[in-house]
């Protein structure tokens, strides 16, 4: 038997819970129907919602043995939550998907056809439009994409999403990812491991309200950029190298003007010509700082060295369980 865990982290979902249930559910009995060998637990975690989504649970739970839940004390965000979920998630093979739909269920057969030979570890939906969103805000996604990938060893696909069907070996290397600042997009690309993009267009939420504004989407796409470069870092140096070389340039107006020319005043030019060298040298011994200081950013977030994707046991578990059918 193999078992899939559905996570699904919930903050203030009433609306729109019952709804996915249902949905699930069906989905859920279509797979069993074509695949004779797997059953299903839903791990719903409650994000300290504020509304009926933990009563809702509750109610679940009880009635139906696959349904278990974590609740959170407050609330502490997507990330936690999907982290929690796959720490505590007992599946073969994990699934991430959002409450509201716009994950929408009916992709799950076809993600499971990817995933179940081991040839994919992971499969995902890749959003080709951004229909039913503002201009400004597909504006800002695309830059911060755009931005992303210059400045980070870590390619972030562009419409990417946190709807996931994962090999249990995926979910571990991303549990063995300890970091206390998760940008989930980027730790998916991390680890690595063979991913299928299956394209869609954007759907909308039946019911509900999303409950990221645009200053908090801003936020996440900082916390991105912090978490997965250190780029900023370096601006100092440069900075403080490009004020320096100001600085000699200003140096040779200066000697040319003195000994050449042999301008009368030359006080202004000499002041400025030792402003912008010590404030260069100040720059750029700040850059180097922070030279050493992404070196030990790095090291905090102990992340693993490597990744393993095969080695002959795995294969030959994996040969084995094949001939067995
Ligand atoms: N969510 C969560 N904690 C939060 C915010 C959101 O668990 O603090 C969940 C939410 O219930 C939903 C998913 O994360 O299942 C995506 O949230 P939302 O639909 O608001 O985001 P969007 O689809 O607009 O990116
Ligand atoms: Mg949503």
């Amino acid at each position: 038997m193999k078992l899939i865990s559905i996570i699904v982290p919930c903050y203030n979902e009433e609306e729109v819970l019952p709804l996915f249930y249902e949905e699930i559910q069906k989905v859920m009995e279509q797979m069993r129907a074509e695949h004779d060998d797997l059953t299903f637990e839903l791990l719903f975690i409650d994000d300290g919602s504020r509304d009926k989504t933990l009563v809702l649970l509750r109610e679940m739970a009880l009635k139906d043995q696959r349904v278990r839940y974590i609740s959170f004390s407050r609330n502490f965000g997507k990330e936690a939550g999907m982290y929690a979920g796959l720490e505590n998630s007992r599946g073969d093979y994990v699934v991430v998907m959002d409450a509201d739909l716009q994950h929408p269920p009916a992709f799950l057969p076809k993600m499971y056809n990817y995933v179940k030979d081991g040839e994919y570890d992971c499969a995902t939906t890749r959003r080709v439009s951004r229909e039913g969103e503002s201009k400004i805000r597909s504006a800002f996604a695309r830059l911060f994409y755009k931005i992303m990938n210059k400045i980070s060893q870590t390619e972030i696909v562009d419409g990417a999403q946190d709807f996931r069907f994962m090999s249990r070996q995926m979910v571990n290397a991303i549990l063995d990812m300890h970091e206390y600042n998760r940008f989930s997009k980027g730790i998916f690309s991390w680890v690595g491991f063979k991913t299928r993009y299956i394209e869609y267009e954007n759907v909308e939420r039946p019911a509900g309200t999303s409950s990221w504004s645009f200053w908090g989407l801003f936020r996440y796409s900082l916390e991105g950029i912090f978490a997965f470069s250190t780029a900023p870092l370096d601006i100092a140096a440069v900075l403080g190298f490009i004020t320096i070389m100001i600085a000699f340039v200003l140096l040779v107006v200066f000697i040319v003007k003195a000994v050449v020319v042999q301008d009368a005043d030359l006080r202004f030019l000499a002041a400025l010509c030792i402003f912008c060298f010590l404030s260069g040298l100040q720059l750029f011994c700040t850059g180097l700082l922070g030279q050493y200081l992404s070196k030990t950013y790095l090291e905090v977030k102990r992340r693993p060295i490597y990744l393993m994707r095969e080695n002959e046991e795995i294969y030959r578990e994996r040969m084995g369980e094949g001939s067995e059918k």
